[in-house]
């Protein structure tokens, strides 16, 4: 019995026997095929990508296909020619209810960049997501810093 699925990229249908692909993986054609989120380099593996629905991890973030946005998503979006869009910067976009501009960045609050709750994520300047890494490399020192104190007083009292 034939099958009928959406190609993840361009939303055609497509109908075959049998699909060799997941869904979230199915598309159209081999210039759709070659349009899925991939990792460069040598971690160019699709099973530590795939999230499912249409979803990848992209360098830590979150990456969804486009086929799998609601019209006012696809607003949101923006006119890229990209066939996914990074999903913090959707949900910020549908948060304060328009586009993120060129210029502006999504920052994650905890520094998880897969974590897209939007009570997670604010909208900012460049500049400020520089300062944001700064500040968390600081407090990395500090701590590091108190647990070497530490060892060397447990260290001092074993003498
Ligand atoms: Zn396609």
């Amino acid at each position: 019995m034939a099958e009928t699925r959406i190609c993840i990229i361009c939303g055609t249908e497509i109908t075959r026997g049998s699909f060799s692909r997941k869904p979230e993986r199915t598309a159209c054609s081999r210039r759709c095929a070659g349009s899925l989120p991939k990792l460069s380099g040598k971690n160019r593996k699709w099973k530590n990508t795939e999230l499912g629905g249409g979803r990848w991890k992209i360098g830590g973030y979150i990456a969804v296909a486009k086929s799998m946005l609601d019209d006012y998503e696809i607003e949101l979006a923006g006119n890229s020619k990209l066939h996914y869009v990074l999903e913090h910067r959707l949900v910020m976009a549908k948060k304060i209810e328009r586009r993120i501009e060129t210029g502006e960045v999504v920052r994650h609050l905890n520094g998880d960049k897969a974590d897209n709750r939007p009570e997670n994520l604010v909208l900012g300047s460049h500049q400020e997501n520089t300062l944001d890494h700064v500040s968390l490399r600081n407090e990395l020192s500090l701590w590091k810093n108190i647990a070497l104190t530490l060892l060397m007083i447990l260290s001092s009292k074993n003498d």
